[in-house]
């Protein structure tokens, strides 16, 4: 099956697109949520966490304290080298199990969701990377809205990402979520993108198929 990396800046709509690529079928992995989970006692990553960052990272319920990560990987570039040295190849396992336990045969593509894609240089895991963008003012009141967090917060969140014109040129296609997309037009792009994906992964299939043996 093809894979499909789904990205985008902080709130500019991640989630709503992948919810509309799940309902045309399409199976979609999430790797933030499937890192919350990896971090969560019982996982291999969570332990790993805990040894290399000792017990002042656990709440008192023994969880991992997530404020207290992060403000030891803020000013720390190479502590956060060494979280993201733990994180990425447990999370892309992760990944890796749940494709591999989809139905080949009826799936022509997967939508594999990483806000920060180029950034961990991901790219070249995927056939197809979609970026969904909207203005970062858009992001400002998106997050401000849903999370609570202040302008200045959201907007140092935006600085801290990959500048979004580039993020743009690097994807393959993009899907538009400003203010001025109504939701028929958000869908309508999605769908528009699913047909295009269904039919690169039957020439995707055929070329597979047909490849000489020993090529
Ligand atoms: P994050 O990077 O924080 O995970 P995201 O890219 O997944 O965010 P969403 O969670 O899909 O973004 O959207 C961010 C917020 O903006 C949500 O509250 C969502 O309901 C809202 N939102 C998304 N698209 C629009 C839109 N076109 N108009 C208004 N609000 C929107």
């Amino acid at each position: 099956m093809l894979r499909v990396g789904l990205t985008g800046g902080i709130g500019c709509g991640k989630s709503r697109v992948a919810g509309l690529f799940a309902s045309l079928g399409a199976p979609v992995l999430d790797a933030d949520t499937l890192n919350r989970e990896l971090q969560t006692p019982g996982h291999d990553l969570y332990a790993a966490i805990v040894d290399r960052f000792g017990p002042g990272i656990l709440d008192a319920r023994g969880h991992l304290d997530r404020g207290a990560l992060r403000s030891r990987i803020f000013a720390d570039p190479a502590e956060r080298q060494a979280l993201e040295a733990l994180v990425h190849p447990a999370v892309e396992a992760a990944i890796e199990q749940r494709l591999a336990a989809l139905p080949e045969e009826t799936t022509p593509y997967a939508v594999i969701v990483v806000p920060l894609l180029f950034e961990a240089g991901w790219e070249t895991r995927f056939d197809h990377v979609v970026v969904v963008h909207c203005e970062p003012s858009e992001q400002i009141a998106r997050v401000t809205q849903r999370d609570g967090r202040s302008s200045a917060e959201v907007e140092a969140i935006i600085e801290a990402q990959m500048n979004p014109d580039e993020r743009r040129l690097r994807g393959d296609s993009e899907i538009r979520n400003t203010e001025q997309t109504t939701d028929a037009e958000l869908a309508n792009q999605v769908a528009e993108r699913d047909a295009v994906l269904r039919k690169q992964a039957t020439t995707h299939r055929s070329r597979v198929e047909n490849r000489p043996p020993n090529t």
